[in-house]
């Protein structure tokens, strides 16, 4: 990075201008927390992850219950075409 005081380059990491002693940018500081927010985002997609798998249990028990009652439907026609062939001996 460029010392925004003299113009001397110097590395980022390094807490002030080793030529002046002038202290970094503001602006260079801007990216670091531009990436912790994002990071709270993530969190954030995390924290909506156990909402997700709740939907999605929701999910897997009106899939259950309706196979459930699709099968006693199945059982029950089942029982009733046999009835009738038996019936119409
Ligand atoms: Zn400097």
């Amino acid at each position: 990075m460029i010392c925004p005081k003299c113009g001397e380059k110097f590395n980022y990491y390094e807490p002030c201008c080793p030529w002046c002693r002038a202290p970094k940018p503001v602006e260079e500081w801007n990216p670091a927390g531009d990436v912790s927010p994002s990071e709270e985002k993530e969190d954030g997609s995390d924290v909506i992850d156990p909402s997700q798998s709740t939907g999605f249990s929701i999910f897997v028990l009106v899939f259950y219950v309706g196979t459930l009652f699709l099968g006693l439907f199945g059982l029950t026609f089942l029982i009733y075409v046999l009835a009738v062939i038996f019936l119409c001996d």
